[in-house]
């Protein structure tokens, strides 16, 4: 296989975060009873008109902006024409000859920009329930704002694929235009695969991978097709040039259908909107409230905090948890203690709320007292998790709460005595194994003083003086 090269283009569609859709009223909630969210616009009445939701185009103009494209400022639309079911007008207003913006690129880490090709704005279709012998049809979806992003045919790998949707997800969360909930299918992916003869400058015969529905899908779906292809091209036969469809449970693709040329479609310029001019101040406006984008802030954190690269990608994957740990850090100079906790408790945590972090309610400041209490000795780890949880989702102030829960943690060696002596004379057999050599026995007894103390006890302190107790 390493005398052949991998050539992968991707196609991302994204939704764009609107209330209503991009022609009409109705709104785009998805959670919505199927055909409620549907007018004689969307559905494509006779003689109904498109009213352009300007919304769509301002998000759609940050998206442009923060991949560094060219944008074409006079805007207009074409006509797609084809026929399917979930498409009830028999064509979808699109961009083709003139896309919103183009000639854009996306950094990957190892500082190679991946070239974006193209990025417009169309509308979604409908959504296809397939039954046993039957098919049922939600026009709901249809007319909600959507994105396709284009990239160049210049990702080498299955890796370079996963990370350059990676970032560019987190870049869409980032700039807040859309949730990206590729299980919601607001965020949808398909692949374009070749292989050629290393150094050759003609590029092989393309398959499209289609059905997707994770990243992980993709770069499996990607590993399956380059083996695939090398097997073929090895034989000396064709590839077929065709659409592919990636059966996750299988960990296979299979054809769905040879590849129909883009003119098909006849596009043709959209009669009823008119072309306009990009409003004067929009691209200034947009690019400010841009903010920091994810791989800038990777970069900033890495060298402000000196943390580790692993943890630095943990923390950016989340905007709202980046934003959390520096200004918890403001108030709590040792961003290693902080992190820490936030990338530990904190995050497995939040990971059980529903709502995840929108539910979080604790203030930074009460955070940064646990995380200090803890490296004091006031709270010892069990204890500390415990008042993280009753904060987590009110913001009840820390104190408060290890006062009436009276967690505060038992570091006084005439309060432990007690618990100390107890924990040996209940246990003499673990105390004999301890004498004897077991080592591990003295787990047990730290145990045993953390239980009767109700995890209160400071364990390491209780450790030095069982050893003590012992040694006599
Ligand atoms: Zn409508």
């Amino acid at each position: 296989m390493s005398e052949f090269e991998t050539v992968i283009g991707l196609e991302v569609h994204v939704q764009l975060k609107t209330k209503s859709k991009i022609f009409c009223g109705c709104s785009v909630d998805s959670q919505s009873r199927p055909n409620t969210n549907i007018c004689p616009v969307c559905c494509g009445y006779p003689g109904v008109l498109p009213v352009f939701n300007f919304q769509a185009f301002k998000l759609a103009t940050r998206v442009c902006l923060a991949f560094n494209c060219k944008i074409n400022p006079s805007i207009y639309f074409e006509r797609k024409n084809y026929f399917y079911p979930d498409l009830p007008k028999n064509y979808q207003i699109s961009q083709y000859q003139r896309p919103l913006g183009e000639k854009g690129s996306l950094k990957l880490l190892s500082g190679k920009p991946i070239g974006i090709n193209r990025v417009h704005l169309e509308e979604d279709a409908g959504k296809l329930i397939h039954k046993d012998n039957y098919s049922l049809v939600d026009y709901n979806r249809t007319g909600t704002p959507l994105l396709e992003i284009v990239s160049e045919a210049e990702i080498n790998s299955s890796q370079e694929a996963f990370e350059y949707l990676t970032y560019l997800k987190l870049t869409l969360q980032y700039i807040g235009i859309s949730d990206c909930d590729m299980e919601k299918g607001s965020l949808r992916c398909d692949a374009n695969i070749s292989l050629r003869a290393k150094g050759s400058p003609k590029l092989g015969v393309k398959v499209e991978i289609k059905n997707m529905n994770s990243f992980k899908g993709v770069k499996a779906a990607l590993e399956y097709e380059i083996k695939r292809q090398a097997v073929v091209l090895e034989k000396g036969e064709k590839v077929i040039q065709e659409t592919r469809l990636w059966d996750q449970e299988l960990s296979k693709t299979t054809p769905m259908r040879s590849k129909e040329k883009a003119h098909d479609y006849r596009y043709f310029p959209e009669p009823d909107l008119l072309d306009f001019s990009l409003p004067p101040g929009l691209v200034a406006e947009e690019k400010s409230s841009l903010g920091e984008l994810p791989l800038d802030k990777r970069k900033r954190l890495l060298e402000s905090y000196s943390l580790g690269e692993k943890e630095t990608d943990v923390l950016i994957a989340l905007r709202e948890l980046s934003d959390f740990f520096e200004t918890a850090v403001k108030r709590y100079a040792h961003p290693k203690e902080v992190l820490n906790w936030l990338i530990g408790p904190f995050l497995e945590q939040v990971n059980n709320l529903e709502g995840g972090f929108s539910a979080v309610r604790i203030s930074a400041e009460n955070f940064v007292k646990i995380v200090r209490y803890f490296s004091e000795n006031k709270l010892n780890n069990l204890a500390a998790k415990k008042v993280l949880s009753l904060a987590l989702e009110t913001d009840q102030d820390v104190d408060e709460i290890i006062n009436s829960h009276q967690l505060t943690q038992m570091s006084d060696q005439g309060e432990l005595e007690k618990f100390i002596e107890e924990a040996l004379s209940d246990n003499p057999k673990a105390v004999e194994e301890y004498l004897s050599g077991k080592s591990q026995a003295m787990q047990f007894l730290v145990g045993q003083v953390m239980k009767k103390t109700k995890g209160k006890a400071n364990p390491k302190l209780a450790r030095e003086m069982l050893e003590r107790r012992l040694e006599r």
